[in-house]
C-alpha cells in the first residue's frame, strides 16, 4: 500500500510519535490531540476497515487495547476515562482508510471529544427488534 498515511507511519517513512510497538501493530498519537494522548492503533498489515478483519487479526489487534489504554491512564491523573472509537466507512466518519482504533482520553464531559446516541426506542416493537437480530443472526458465519 504505497500510497496509505498509515502504511508510511508503520514503515516511519512520515513523522510519527509512537506510543507502543510490536510485530504486528504500532500505536501512535493522533496528529490533531483531539484531548491530551490521543493515540491510534493500527494493525502493521494493511485493512481498509473491520470488515476485512478475520478473528486472528482481531484478536491480535484489539488484545493490545488494554495494555496501551490502562499506560494511557497511568500516564496522566487528569484522566478521568476513555472512549474507544473505531470508524468504519466513509458514512461513520472514516477519514483514513488503513483501519484504526481509536483511543481517547476523557478528561471532563465538557472537553474536545463528544459522540452523540439518538434515543429510537418508541419507534420499535419487541417484534421489530426480533426481526431485525433474526436479518443479523442468520448471516453470521462460522
Ligand atoms: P478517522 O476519521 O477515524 O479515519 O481518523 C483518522 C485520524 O487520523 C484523524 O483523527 C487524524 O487526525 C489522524 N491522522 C491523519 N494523518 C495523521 C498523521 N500523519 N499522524 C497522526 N495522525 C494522523
Ligand atoms: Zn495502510
Amino acid at each position: 500500500m504505497d500510497d496509505c498515511i498509515f502504511c508510511k507511519i508503520v514503515r516511519n517513512e512520515i513523522p510519527n510519535t509512537v506510543v507502543y510497538e510490536d510485530d504486528d501493530v504500532k500505536a501512535f498519537l493522533d496528529i490533531t490531540q483531539v484531548t491530551p494522548g490521543h493515540t491510534l492503533l493500527v494493525p502493521k498489515k494493511h485493512v481498509a476497515d473491520i470488515f476485512e478483519y478475520d478473528a486472528d487479526l482481531a484478536a491480535t489487534v484489539f488484545s493490545r487495547i488494554p495494555k496501551i489504554t490502562k499506560a494511557i491512564k497511568a500516564s496522566n491523573p487528569a484522566i478521568q476515562g476513555m472512549n474507544i472509537c473505531n470508524n468504519n466507512g466513509a458514512v461513520a466518519y472514516q477519514s483514513v482508510f488503513h483501519s484504526h482504533i481509536h483511543l481517547i482520553p476523557r478528561y471532563t464531559a465538557d472537553d474536545s471529544f463528544a459522540m452523540q446516541f439518538g434515543d429510537n426506542s418508541a419507534d420499535y416493537t419487541a417484534d421489530q427488534l426480533q426481526a431485525i437480530a433474526d436479518g443479523i443472526h442468520a448471516q453470521l458465519e462460522d
